[in-house]
């Protein structure tokens, strides 16, 4: 029964479900193991402290630190002393960035990371133009976990994301462009819920970690249209990373380590074009079906803003670490979504997408294949 739910072609995609999990098992994940390791991939450049710009209001970015817990009450911020801040009490917002699991971990490695410079994307809010404010986080050092994130706080981060940007689900009147943004959002959640149930807290006394099988079935399992969606998110995220091969082929992943960046291009080589992926799945997701008609621009519009919004929302994920991941996640649905819809075939994508004037590639490219 559980088999026949998954059984077929993903909806609005062009491989099946079979197909994605052996192409996974026995390609995708392997490579991708390794590839996540490399220095080029590791590190992700981000600006973890940024204004939320939705709710100004309510002191979630002065939790910074959670040195705000620890000063003399005549310290606090004003808005801390209020017992509810909008709906939220303060103790809410204060104890999310308080749990240690939650902290992100800054040590990076003795190898100095260049710089890279970050390109326009439409379909992204971008914050991140003062470079001062942006810090290099080894992602290998600060898993996506568990970390205690619960409550009003994360539950208003999902409703805005849901009833604010992303039309009510199942619903006759949605297009398929409209669906697709529903879906690749609950495909995230999905991937987000996962993540948290295959590496929880199991033991806090004795810091015991583990999966969480039971929060993944109450959370996604249980829900066909959370695990389909998951597949579709996937494939959608593969889609952009095939019509992007060229390109990403010809990248430079330089680090400063010419042994480490070799091995990066190789493996990059033998993700992209593996033979057993081509002749499985040759086009994931067919993009040139969308945005047809007359209301196509101004839908597209339309879409492309509701996203942007999503991934300001981000800036407001009172949890260090989950606002890192958030970030890294949308950015990559993002960079996808602008490798499917705003570039015109592959010429455009070495100028679009674009290869810097230094030959360096853009943060977001590479954040795309963590979506996988
Ligand atoms: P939630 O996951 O908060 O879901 C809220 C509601 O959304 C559900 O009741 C359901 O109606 C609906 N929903 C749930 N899943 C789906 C889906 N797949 N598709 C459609 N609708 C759905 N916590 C961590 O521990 N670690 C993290 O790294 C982390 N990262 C986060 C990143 C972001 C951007 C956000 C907003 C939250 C993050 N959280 C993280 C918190 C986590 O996602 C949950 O909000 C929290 O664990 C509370 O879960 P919940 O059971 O209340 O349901």
């Amino acid at each position: 029964q559980e088999k026949d739910k998954y059984s077929g072609v993903v909806e609005d995609c062009c491989c099946d479900y079979e197909t994605v999990n052996q192409l996974n098992e026995q390609v995708l994940h392997p490579s991708l193991q390794e590839l996540v390791k490399t220095p080029f991939f590791r590190y992700f450049k981000v600006k973890l402290w940024c204004d939320c710009p939705f709710w100004p209001d309510d002191g979630m970015c002065r939790l910074r630190d959670c040195s705000v817990c620890e000063c003399p009450e005549t310290e606090f911020p004003e808005s801390f002393k209020k017992p509810f801040i909008r709906g939220l009490s303060s103790d809410d917002l204060a104890c999310q960035e308080g749990k240690p699991e939650a902290a992100v971990d800054r040590t990076l490695d003795s190898q100095a990371f260049r710089g890279w410079t970050e390109t326009d994307n439409p379909w992204t809010h971008d914050d991140e133009t003062d470079n001062a404010e942006m810090t290099y986080v080894n992602l290998q050092l600060n898993p996506e976990r568990y970390t205690g994130y619960t409550g009003p706080s994360a539950r208003r981060i999902w409703d805005a994301i849901y009833s604010e940007n992303c039309p009510t689900y199942p619903s006759k009147q949605l297009c398929q462009e409209e669906r697709i943004l529903y879906k690749l959002i609950s495909g995230l959640h999905s991937s987000i819920s996962i993540h948290i149930a295959a590496d929880y807290l199991l033991d806090e006394a004795n810091n015991l970690w583990g999966q969480n099988l039971t929060l993944m079935y109450d959370r996604v399992l249980r829900y066909p249209d959370r695990v389909r969606n998951l597949y579709f998110t996937f494939l959608f995220v593969l889609r952009a990373v095939t019509k992007a091969a060229e390109y990403l082929e010809q990248a430079e992943y330089e680090t400063g380590n010419p042994m480490e960046d070799l091995k990066t291009q190789s493996l990059m080589k033998q993700l992209l074009y593996n033979p057993q992926l081509q002749a499985a799945c040759p086009l994931p997701f067919d993009e040139a079906k969308l945005w047809k008609g007359q209301r196509g621009p101004e839908l597209k519009q339309k879409i492309q803003g509701q996203f942007r919004n999503i991934s300001a929302l981000m800036d407001c994920v009172g949890c260090e670490k989950c606002r890192l991941w958030g970030k890294l996640q949308v950015l990559g649905l993002g960079t996808a979504l602008k490798i499917l819809f705003s570039v015109n075939g592959e010429e455009h994508l070495s100028q679009t997408v674009s290869i810097t004037s230094n030959g360096r590639f853009e943060t977001s490219h590479s954040n795309f294949l963590f979506y996988l």
